[in-house]
C-alpha cells in the first residue's frame, strides 16, 4: 500500500508551458509522450522516451506531480508516491 499522497490537495494546477519537449529538441532526441509539471508548467517526456526529462524535472528541482497532455489524456501522477489520479 503507498501512503496517500497529499500534493495533489488544493492545488491549481499550472498550465503547460510548451507543446514539445525543449530539452529533447534541444539535443536532437525524439520522445513518446509528453507530460506537464502541475506545479510549473515545465513540459518534459515520459518514462518510456529515452531522456525521461518529466522524471528528471522531479529529481532536479522536487516537482513531484505530473499530467499526461497526450490527447484526449487527463490523468495525473505523483512521482514520490507513485499514485495515479484521475
Ligand atoms: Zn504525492
Ligand atoms: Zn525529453
Ligand atoms: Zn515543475
Amino acid at each position: 500500500m503507498n501512503a496517500p499522497c497529499e500534493h495533489f490537495v488544493g492545488l491549481v494546477p499550472a498550465e503547460p508551458t510548451a507543446t514539445v519537449c525543449e530539452q529533447c529538441v534541444e539535443l536532437g532526441d525524439r520522445w513518446v509522450h509528453l507530460r506537464a509539471c502541475l506545479i510549473c508548467g515545465a513540459v518534459g517526456c515520459c518514462d518510456a522516451s529515452k531522456n525521461r526529462h518529466a522524471r528528471k524535472h522531479w529529481e532536479n528541482i522536487g516537482h513531484p506531480i505530473i499530467r499526461s497532455i497526450e490527447p484526449g489524456e487527463t490523468w495525473k501522477f505523483c512521482f514520490e508516491d507513485m499514485v495515479v489520479e484521475r
